[in-house]
């Protein structure tokens, strides 16, 4: 779960790392105001979950609180990398003199922390990467020893952080860290963490990607989860407790296991079709449960034979073929079903989907053949 800039700077407050003074506005009328307060150059940064919104003129420096009020009218409303813009951060401008690239993440090679950082960030920050990597500067954390003040030193030195400003640097970098731990995140940075003309270091953006598996002990996160930047489909699929994840081809999947599924995409693929989403639907899953993957898969339009591929365990197959048959009397759709139940409950599944006239298949090999087959039929 990817957070907003200014939830991020909501985190680095509440860790003592300086940020710029500044509000959430709504409209062009609580930009203006706001602009009033910090009174001077402010931003108007909109707050929208991508990439190079600066690039993309979705952060604006003006100059009095009426030019605020203008340019806020233009933003809110409109998008920014095709996400609607529906709150600004409005804060004070800070004259910078140098932006420096501050970033914590998960090296799953490593398995460590990797605390990354450059004395050229900013907005090309991505260029600098393939340009001139050694621009880039890498530090492992010890998951037991935690990130020590010589490693930060260390960093400081290569990027030539001034003197006078280190003491506040290594605080910055262990504030950081208890924040990636905190919250249990998988990426924490700072692009830019700036040094001001006049010499201080300041957070002047923030971005946090919390990891999903952890969210169960962050509640209060889940609730500020911002869905507008996300497929319908995949958010449709949480409230559901689903894992989907759409892909190009037109076979869709619904399966119980991830390894089940991961199996059947390869058995589609080496019989010569293709899958249209990976989906699993976890174990125990109940008629509701199917209902709503069902609903998911035939929303996508490219859809054009569905495969269920069921191996009964906790999961009873008689009570996966009710959802199956409720689903289809309601829904109607016009695609070909080809359907194999195994495991607990079986014969009854069977059962119900032989009255329900619907294509049903013995082994993996079989139903997938006949997905690809029919696939090609409608194609
Ligand atoms: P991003 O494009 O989404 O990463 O948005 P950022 O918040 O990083 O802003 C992009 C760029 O706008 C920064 O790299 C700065 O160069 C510039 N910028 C942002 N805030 C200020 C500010 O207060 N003063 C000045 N002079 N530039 C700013
Ligand atoms: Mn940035």
């Amino acid at each position: 779960m990817r957070l907003h800039e200014y939830q991020s700077k909501e985190v680095f407050a509440h860790h003592q790392i300086p940020i710029p003074k500044g509000r959430l506005a709504s409209t062009p009328e609580e930009a203006k105001l706001i602009a009033e307060e910090l009174n001077g150059t402010v931003v108007l940064k909109a707050q929208v979950l991508v990439g190079g919104r600066g690039k993309a003129g979705g952060v604006r420096l003006v100059n009095s609180p009426k030019e605020a009020e203008e340019e806020a009218s233009k933003l809110l409303g409109n998008r920014v990398k095709d996400i609607p813009v529906r709150r600004l951060l409005v804060e004070e401008g800070v004259h910078i003199q140098q932006e420096i690239y501050l970033g914590m993440t998960v090296d799953r090679e490593r398995g460590e922390t990797m605390l990354i950082a450059s004395a050229e960030g900013g907005i090309e920050i991505e260029e600098v990467a393939r340009v001139s990597p050694e621009r880039i500067i890498k530090v492992g954390i010890n998951p037991l020893l935690g990130l020590r003040d010589f490693q930060i030193r260390n960093l400081a030195t290569e990027i030539e952080i001034p003197r006078p400003l280190w003491r506040a640097f290594i605080t910055i970098c262990h504030n950081l860290y208890e924040a990636y731990q905190e919250l249990d995140a998988t990426l924490v940075e700072v692009n830019p963490l700036v040094i001001t003309t006049d010499e201080r270091i300041i957070a002047l953006d923030g971005k946090i990607i919390v990891d999903d598996n952890a969210l169960f002990r962050h509640p209060d996160l889940v609730d500020k989860r911002d869905i507008s930047a996300e497929a319908t489909e995949e958010t449709e699929a949480r409230k559901f407790g689903l894992s989907y994840i759409k892909l190009d081809g037109n076979i869709g999947c619904l399966v119980n296991g991830a390894g089940l599924a991961m199996a059947s995409m390869d058995i589609i693929h080496h019989k010569g079709g293709l899958p249209a989403n990976f989906l699993d639907i976890g174990g125990g899953a109940s008629a509701e449960k199917v209902a709503a993957a069902l609903r998911i898969i035939l929303s996508d339009s490219q859809v054009e034979t569905v495969l269920i591929n069921i191996f009964g365990g906790i999961t009873r197959c008689d009570e996966v073929a009710n959802g199956i048959k409720q689903t289809l009397e309601e829904l109607k759709p016009d695609v070909p079903f080809v359907i194999r139940l195994v495991g607990t409950n079986e014969v009854e599944g069977r059962k119900i989907l032989a009255e329900a006239n619907l294509v049903t298949a013995e082994s993996l090999q079989e139903a997938a053949e006949k997905a690809v087959n029919l696939a090609k039929e409608v194609a």
